[in-house]
């Protein structure tokens, strides 16, 4: 999966955004609709959780209750 950072030019805000094809992505803070991306940083550690979003979808898997590493 695509995961992309970004940044805010207007707020400055940092956040992480799973993109699908041509989707737009606007700041979650000031919904500025121009935020830089940046290159990926999936697997970096600690900022996953940083979004909290996003480590909750990446881990619910019904068969596992924290990651799902042990069961892929
Ligand atoms: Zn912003």
């Amino acid at each position: 999966m695509p995961i992309y950072e970004y940044h805010c030019p207007r707020c400055g805000e940092d956040f992480e955004k799973l993109v699908y094809g041509g989707s737009a992505v606007e700041c979650p803070k000031c919904q500025c609709a121009k935020p830089e991306k940046k290159m990926s940083a999936f697997g970096m550690s600690g900022t996953s959780e940083k979004g909290g979003s996003l480590a909750s979808s990446g881990s619910s898997c019904a068969g596992c209750t924290s990651s799902c590493s042990t069961c892929h």
